[in-house]
């Protein structure tokens, strides 16, 4: 998989790259990372990439021209074997992104995605993408760190870079129920040693070696602590 990411601020990936998700998914031959400084895309003598708002108001904005030349250049070279090609603009006003939308971004053979900055980007170029992410319901200053959670969390996920079966059970896996409906649970709790910890002890069914006990109550906690603190997973389950 490639991911291309589009960026004025490409600095800002440095040690990103050098991350340990990253670097194993590039060691294993998983993941191409490649971050595009629009800026280098910018026409002029002053490579101008941002202007006022038509209509008046506060602050800068993208102007179309740098971005979508930058992702012209990007698209051509796509690799001619890339069957799935997915362009993302990351915007506050997006699509909420989770784990279903990481998991799916994994089928695409080129991601890219487009970041941001000041008070945004020219509507514009919200109509050369196939799709608007938003990471969550605040405002970060730029698109930058958006990038690197959906470029993170699929990296994560590429084939060789988590334990076999640990995907399965983290953290908004999917669980396929009998009657044929999926539920998407938060992990059950995790302990390491020591098994009593200034007197408060670890459940005494993981120091059973009773396999089945402990996915059994492993499921149930699972299910206890979504409702405690997400019940909206359970109502929105399908
Ligand atoms: N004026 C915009 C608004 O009110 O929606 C916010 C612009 S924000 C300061 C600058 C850039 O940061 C955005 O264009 C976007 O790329 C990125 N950004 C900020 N918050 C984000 C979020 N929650 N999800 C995805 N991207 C975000």
């Amino acid at each position: 998989m490639k991911i291309s990411i589009l960026t004025i601020c490409p600095e800002l990936f440095d040690s990103f790259a050098a991350s340990h998700v990253i670097r194993r998914a590039k060691e294993l031959g998983q993941l191409e990372l490649n971050i595009v400084d629009i800026r280098s895309y910018a026409k002029g003598s002053y490579r101008q990439i941002d202007d006022s708002p038509f209509g008046g108001g506060n602050g800068l904005i993208l102007r179309c021209g740098p971005v979508l030349d930058a992702l012209a250049a990007v698209l051509q070279e796509t690799d001619a074997n890339a069957n799935r090609t997915y362009v993302a603009a990351l915007t506050p006003s997006g699509v909420p992104y989770s784990q279903g939308t990481a998991e799916s971004l994994m089928a695409v053979d080129h991601l890219v995605l487009i970041c941001g900055h000041y008070e945004g980007m020219d509507e514009r170029i919200y109509s050369h993408v196939d799709g608007l992410i938003s990471i969550g319901d605040y405002v970060l200053t730029g698109g930058e760190l958006p990038a690197m959670v959906v470029a993170d969390s699929v990296a994560r996920l590429l084939p060789g870079n988590l334990k076999k079966g640990s995907a399965e059970e983290e953290s908004f896996s999917v669980l396929n129920r009998e009657d044929g409906s999926q539920l998407r649970l938060l992990e059950y709790p995790q302990y390491t040693q020591p098994a009593d910890f200034r007197g408060e002890k670890v459940p005494e069914v993981l120091l059973s070696g009773n396999h089945e006990a402990i996915r059994a109550y492993r499921q149930a906690e699972a299910l206890r602590i979504t409702k405690e603190r997400r019940p909206d997973l359970l109502r929105d389950s399908d």
